[in-house]
């Protein structure tokens, strides 16, 4: 009995008919094919179904990748902006805070205050779960910052617009421009605080601000008020204060002579008197003071109608560098 094998189709010799008979598999075996065919296909399919998982995104995850990428790029720009905006914020405090207070003589709003952090530490916990949490939570954070200093800065200006009401009259009077003109600000020697005293080299509070100038040029009376003073004094040589009222005095040094009396009613801009090199000074150069209630204030926080934002910053500048006076 031989038994042949053709595409899974059976024969068998029959030695009686001398002929090959095709014999049909039983419903057992037939079961079994069909079973194996099976069991192989579920596997081959699980097995591409997880290739595919896992090497390709489907369409909807691939877009949400794609999505969340570009929030987190935006996060950080956004974050980037909030940092220039905090700074271009914290230029304007220190003008509030420098200028405009001292100019209105208000109490100082202290930093402590201004950049104070808000309470409670879980105030971003919702925010942690999400998976760039540390960008969101900064970026958050800085929101809430420059939010939270807006507001004390819009009700520092709220209060200095109510103080700037009827202040016309005080506003001619304060000391405003520089003594002396200074366009190009190249007469600007030496500011106010602990400078190098020129004749002991040690460091010395320097009480005002020095400004050189050839001899014989103009000085300007830097608010309305009156002359109280036009005369020689020990260290100031040549020297003219002037009152302003609202608490104000100037004091103009070293003078060659005067122009304006003992008396004398004068308005800003007003010629008093012209530069020079009387009493203790190194060359030609007007010491200027402006006093507050009898005490030497930083004068320049009083040229705020001569110079622009920028020119201020840079007369700052020269006047802090300069670390030598003139006396
Ligand atoms: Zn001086």
């Amino acid at each position: 009995m031989r038994l042949f094998k053709s595409r899974k189709i059976y024969y068998l010799y029959n030695p009686n008919t001398l002929n090959y008979e095709r014999v049909y598999p039983s419903a057992k075996d037939r079961f079994f094919v069909v079973l194996r065919h099976l069991s192989i296909g579920i596997v081959i399919g699980i097995g591409v179904f997880i290739l595919f998982m896992y090497a390709f995104d489907s369409p909807m995850e691939a877009l949400l990748r794609k999505e969340n990428k570009l929030l987190e790029t935006q996060y950080e720009i956004l974050s980037r902006r909030l940092d220039d905006a905090l700074q271009i914020l914290d230029d304007i405090q220190q003008r509030d805070e420098n200028l405009y207070r001292a100019i209105f003589q208000t109490e100082s709003i202290p930093e402590s205050v201004r950049k104070s952090g808000f309470g409670g530490s879980n105030r971003y916990e919702h925010l942690m779960t999400l998976s760039h949490a540390e960008l969101v939570i900064a970026t958050t954070k800085k929101i809430d910052m420059l939010r939270k200093q807006l507001y004390i800065q819009s009700n520092s200006f709220e209060e200095l617009i109510g103080l700037g009401k009827n202040m016309e009259e005080r506003n001619k009077c304060i000391p405003a421009i520089q003594p002396v003109s200074n366009k190009d600000l190249r007469q600007t020697a030496s500011g106010y605080g602990m400078r190098l005293d020129p004749i002991y080299r040690t460091l010395r509070f320097h009480s005002g601000m020095d400004f050189s100038a050839p001899v014989g040029t103009d000085i300007y009376a830097t608010g309305n008020g009156k002359v109280i003073f036009a005369s020689w004094k020990q260290s100031n040589g040549n020297c003219i204060v002037i009152d302003h009222g609202y608490g104000f005095q100037t004091l103009y040094g070293h003078l060659s002579h005067f122009k304006a009396k003992v008396g004398q009613v004068v308005t800003r801009g007003e010629v008093i008197g012209y530069v020079g090199n009387t009493g203790k000074s190194t060359g030609p150069h007007l010491h200027y003071e402006v006093l507050v209630k009898g005490r030497p204030d930083n004068p320049s926080k009083y040229y705020y109608m001569d110079l622009t934002p920028e020119e201020y910053d840079q007369m700052l500048q020269i006047a802090e560098n300069h670390g030598q006076v003139m006396d």
